[in-house]
């Protein structure tokens, strides 16, 4: 029988950004293992800030499983941490979405590639050209040599594993990307943006750069652009039923867990959500039909379709962890009665 390299993958007890944490073992399959095939692991807690010194294992409890086309018969084996009674450990925050297949999410993830504390791209010790061409931009000048080849090996691992990447853009300002990533079901997204966030961090290894998620890495005072993480989501209601008056029903509970909803959507959030640069700013609630300076963006299509459709929340950062997102927005969906 094969020996398969499964790598574990967990969320440590970091506040209030996790890191992502991962070991390999070592097991004999037939074929590719399924979910229900994967053992139960443990870690030492307390080197992850998930547990005291005294008792310090904490379980790993697989939920998701992918190839890994980077490993001879490599597999990443994306884990909820469990206390050794069973119960979901405090840092797991997957444990608390509800669970619905029919609710879908899109996430729009940016991050910086950063390299020697600043940009890749950026000049030692000074700036490059101003924000304008970078954009969904072509050239040396604009995106340099060496991210678009990490870009597109980051899109194929992605693929090879069976993550719904859906999409790559560069970004406003330089040595900064986006990708975007699709789910049906309350977590497949949000596990598929761990797991890519795991392979493009682990892929920028051998070129010596390193992923910066920070919403905000150039600071508020000069002009270039922050980094969010936009959760486009709907559930079943909203793509079926809608209507306006449940629509309006429904921003109303937003604009009422406002501060429930800001306190999860990332750290330094009100460096980003100013006002500026399509940002609301982080204490107004708001939404408007293809506005991208509202809180909440309404597509054309969305109201062109009686209030049918799917919404796009701005407001989540690239630091975001996209279970807490996720299991918020569920949370307020589902206080307001159909
Ligand atoms: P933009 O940059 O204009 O905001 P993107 O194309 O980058 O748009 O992202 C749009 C996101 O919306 C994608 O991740 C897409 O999968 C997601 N999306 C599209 N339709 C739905 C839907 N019905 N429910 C949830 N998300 C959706
Ligand atoms: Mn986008
Ligand atoms: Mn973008
Ligand atoms: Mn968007």
């Amino acid at each position: 029988m094969p020996k398969y390299k499964l790598e574990y993958i967990w969320l440590d007890g970091y506040t209030p950004v996790p890191n992502l944490r991962g070991k390999t073992q070592v097991k004999e399959f037939a074929d590719f293992p399924t979910l229900e095939e994967l053992p139960l692991w443990g870690f030492d807690g307390s080197s992850t800030r998930q547990a005291p010194g005294r008792s310090s294992d904490c379980v790993l409890k697989p939920v998701s499983v992918y190839p890994d086309s980077t490993r001879k018969n490599g597999v990443l084996v994306m884990c909820e941490v469990m206390n050794a009674d069973g119960t979901p450990h405090i840092s797991n925050h997957r444990a608390t979405i509800l669970d619905d297949p029919d609710t879908w999410f899109g996430f729009e993830q940016e991050y910086f590639f950063y390299q020697d504390g600043r940009p890749l791209g950026f000049p030692d010790g000074g700036y490059p050209a101003p924000q304008g061409e970078y954009y969904t931009g072509v050239g040396y000048k604009n995106v340099g040599d060496i991210a678009r080849q990490i870009v597109e090996e980051h899109l194929d691992l992605c693929l090879d594993a069976g993550i719904n990447h859906e999409g790559i853009n560069a970004e406003v300002a330089k040595g900064q990307w986006e990708f975007q990533i699709f789910g049906k079901g309350s977590k497949r997204a949000a596990d598929e943006v761990w797991v890519a966030r795991y392979l493009l961090i682990r892929q920028c290894e051998k070129y010596g750069i390193d992923v910066n998620f920070h919403c905000k890495p150039l600071g508020i005072e000069l002009d270039w652009n922050g980094s969010g993480m936009h959760a486009n989501f709907s559930t079943k209601t909203l793509r079926e039923t809608g209507g306006k008056e449940y629509f309006e029903k429904l921003m109303a509970a937003f604009d009422k867990y406002r501060d429930e909803h800001i306190a999860v959507y990332g750290p330094d959030n009100h460096l980003r959500l100013t006002g500026l640069h399509e940002t609301q700013s982080i204490d107004k609630f708001s939404y408007g039909v293809a506005d991208r300076g509202a809180s909440i963006r309404v597509p054309h299509s969305f109201v062109n379709n009686g209030y049918k459709g799917y919404l796009e929340d701005r407001r989540p950062n690239s630091q975001g962890d996209p279970y807490q997102i996720a299991s918020r927005i569920l949370k307020t969906i589902a206080s307001v009665a159909v």
